[in-house]
């Protein structure tokens, strides 16, 4: 398989070196050169297979013969290590819990398989790469722990202090070994800007390869197909257990998806998933007060803006790196696009208030993001005769502690997963300035 890039300035390249390189060299999104679908019955079937079977399935053809086919699904199953349940919150309204990997958020099976194609392509020990990240809070600790341990791969990871929650900071400064963590007086704009800096800085890149562990890099992208593969096989199995109503009324039900969307990462998979086949009737980008994406399809305008900072924070994006794999994806068609893709925005006041409602009347703790997915699927069913409907429940509500009310908080068990990291003691080394990154990468 081939990628190219959508600056459409650089030369195409290999899955092995659009995930080395993370960026093509003009700065644009690698892109797979063809999109096969799977047969029909694939799907029609899905019950029958395994998670490990579906996954395999859908990225097989993206990742060609670079990892022989018995390796690949030895990294599947080394990646799926855990469930991925939807959970009926009410009537044809469900919650696909992606937060029961390592760190307790949905970006733990990007950042595991991204870890181990690296890992895989430098067998030989000749592919040192460095992966070099920012984080706002959630990537930083779903590469820490994905990368931990993996050979050929350092890790360095940039976060503005005081500004990601306690557990965010353990997660991404008490591992240790091949992580290290920079702790940066600065806002998490500053840490980003460094890292962009560094990229281009040719003092740092003939020493070293670096790579970004972000959505931009295909190998942490893709595999965020999987979620809406098992998310359907789960329904159609509880719609046939469904005794109440006939297989077939259900099955002619409308399926939508809600994403809470920052870098759209996550729902340019599930649209990735569809061009493969998978029977998906619309989707909605669920969103905070960052909105240039629900004022595009409203407008026809695309206008970046500074992001502002809200208590769904892993979404305080203002110009998202993967709508432009969005619009390929529907040829750069306007109309095409608005008819896949709808959606809403949401204050804090009222994603509050879908965390009281989900707790009080549905007995269902959720995070900011999976609440303001669930506002964004029920303004769609609204409008909808018959529809099923399932939101993105992307991280624990654990990790937002801080921001939750108290009775929510209160009724919440802290899981095993994040017990582990609290006593931990922090390694960090705090830096102020671009130098002072530069100096540290070097120093080896
Ligand atoms: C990263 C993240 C998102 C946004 O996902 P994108 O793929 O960037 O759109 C939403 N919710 C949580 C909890 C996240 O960590």
């Amino acid at each position: 398989m081939n990628y190219y890039s959508l600056n459409n300035n650089a030369p195409k390249t290999s899955f092995k070196d659009a995930v080395i390189k993370g960026l093509a060299p003009d700065k644009g999104l690698y892109f797979p050169d063809q999109i096969s679908a799977l047969p029909k019955n694939f799907f029609e079937n899905i019950e029958s297979y395994t998670n490990n079977e579906i996954a395999f399935e859908l990225i097989k053809q993206f990742v060609g013969n670079e990892i022989p086919e018995d390796d690949l699904k030895a990294i599947i199953a080394d990646v799926l290590q855990f469930d991925f349940p939807i959970v009926e919150v009410e009537k044809d309204v469900y919650s696909l819990e992606l937060f029961h990997g390592p760190t307790m958020a949905f970006k733990d099976v990007g950042a595991r398989f991204m870890a181990r194609c690296l890992s895989y392509f430098n067998k030989e020990n000749i592919n040192h790469v460095t992966v070099l990240v920012a984080t706002s809070g959630d990537t930083g600790g779903a590469v820490a722990s994905g990368f931990l341990g993996v050979n050929g791969v350092d890790v360095v990871i940039l976060y503005p202090s005081g500004k990601v929650s306690d557990i965010q900071e353990n997660q991404l400064t008490t591992l240790g070994q091949n992580i290290r963590a920079l702790e940066v007086h600065g806002v998490f704009d500053d840490c980003q800007a460094m890292v962009k800096k560094a990229f281009l800085d040719e003092s740092i890149t003939s020493k070293m390869q670096l790579t970004s562990a972000n959505s931009i890099n295909i190998a942490r992208w893709l595999p965020q197909m999987f979620y809406f593969g098992f998310a359907y096989k789960q329904l159609k199995l509880k719609n046939k257990d469904c005794h109440s109503e006939p297989v077939e009324e259900s099955q002619n039900k409308k399926l939508v998806f809600s994403i809470p969307s920052g870098n759209y990462g996550n729902i340019c998979a599930g649209m990735m998933a569809q061009k493969l086949g998978l029977p998906i009737d619309l989707f909605v980008a669920s969103t905070n007060a960052n909105k240039v994406v629900t004022d595009y399809l409203e407008t026809g305008n695309y206008e970046p803006k500074p992001s502002v900072q809200t208590i769904s924070n892993a979404m305080d994006v203002g110009d998202p790196s993967n709508f432009i794999r969005i619009e390929k994806l529907h040829n750069n068609d306007f109309e095409v696009l608005k008819r896949n893709l709808h959606s809403y925005s949401y204050s804090d006041g009222e994603t509050h208030a879908a965390m009281l409602h989900l707790f009080n009347n549905c007995n269902y703790a959720a995070d900011p993001h999976g609440a303001v997915g669930y506002l964004g699927l029920k303004k769609e069913m609204e409008q909808l005769e018959n529809a099923q409907g399932i939101f993105l429940e992307t991280a624990h509500p654990i990790k937002f502690l801080p921001v939750l009310d108290e009775d929510i908080a209160n009724s919440i068990e802290i899981p095993e997963q994040i017990k582990s990291v609290l006593g931990k003691e922090k390694v960090a080394t705090e830096i102020s300035t671009y130098d002072e990154l530069k100096n540290f990468l070097l120093e080896e």
